[in-house]
């Protein structure tokens, strides 16, 4: 096993893709910590998924948006793992809109959560991976951040300057053991997905050079790849996980 040892604090882990990720990295032999928002249940069958696989599994109850509320987390966390060496920041949500039609509180939610969450959520993971010299941060951003797309401003904004300060922490974290990555998936099965009505699914395929969605688990790969040994020397690196819709 490829994490033995290591612990994981994933974001937005009770659903979709994170569950994936944590599922992921569990499987590898991390413990981890699940975070979430509202969704309990979804979240506590995680846990107990997890610590079947003989892994340690905690619930970690945050809204990334909120910093005093992330705090609490990450330390819940600390006092329960002793460390964390590898923070997945998943949590995102979207709330489209054209540009037109944008208030600016549908505009500050996306970003708040989007952006901020993984300001809050690295800040507070940071010095203890800075003074253990390791860390693996690995920030899930998206196709759309890369090309734009109709109704999502704010979407397309969060994602792409997730991907910039992941660039900038990993020039600045690099000399502390720390490296920093971004995947970006493109259009993945999940209840996003299938909420698309059956005409735009089809139109969505017909522009994916391997005519298909991608699954939670070929993200959640790539994360576990940055964060094993054989991804040691990849940092800033913003990892396409889309099919090949954007090359
Ligand atoms: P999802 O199924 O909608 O799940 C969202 C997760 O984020 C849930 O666990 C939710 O927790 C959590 N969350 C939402 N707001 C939060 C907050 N304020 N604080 C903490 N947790 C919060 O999402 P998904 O489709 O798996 O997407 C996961 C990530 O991949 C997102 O960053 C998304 O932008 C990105 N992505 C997705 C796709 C796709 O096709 N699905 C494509 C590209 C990128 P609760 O369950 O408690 O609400």
């Amino acid at each position: 096993m490829k994490l033995e040892g290591r612990t994981a604090l994933v974001t937005g882990a009770s659903r979709g893709i994170g569950r994936a990720i944590a599922l992921a990295l569990a499987e590898e032999g991390a413990d981890v910590a699940i975070n979430y928002v509202s969704n309990e249940e979804a979240a506590a069958s995680l846990v107990e998924e997890i610590q079947t696989l003989g892994r340690r599994a905690v619930l970690a109850r945050a809204d990334v948006s909120d910093f005093p509320d992330t705090y609490a987390m990450a330390h819940s966390v600390l006092r329960d793992f002793g460390h964390i060496d590898i923070l997945v920041n998943n949590a995102g949500v979207t709330s489209d809109k054209t540009f037109v039609n944008m208030d600016h509180s549908t505009w500050r939610k996306v970003l708040a959560i989007n952006l901020d969450g993984v300001f809050n959520c690295t800040k507070v993971c940071i010095d203890q991976m800075v003074e253990q010299n390791y860390g693996r941060v690995v920030n899930i951003t998206s196709v759309i951040g890369q090309i734009g797309n109709f109704g999502q401003a704010n979407y397309a904004a969060s994602k792409a300057g997730v991907a910039a300060m992941t660039k900038t922490l990993a020039k600045e974290l690099a000399s502390k053991g720390i490296t920093v990555n971004a995947v970006a998936p493109g259009f993945i099965e999940t209840e996003m997905i299938s909420s698309i009505p059956e005409s735009l699914q089809d139109r969505l395929l017909s522009q994916i050079p391997l005519r298909r969605f991608g699954k939670a688990e070929e993200v959640a790969q790539m994360v576990v790849f940055l964060c094993s040994p054989e991804g040691d020397y990849v940092t800033g690196a913003e990892l396409e996980v889309n099919g090949g819709l954007f090359m």
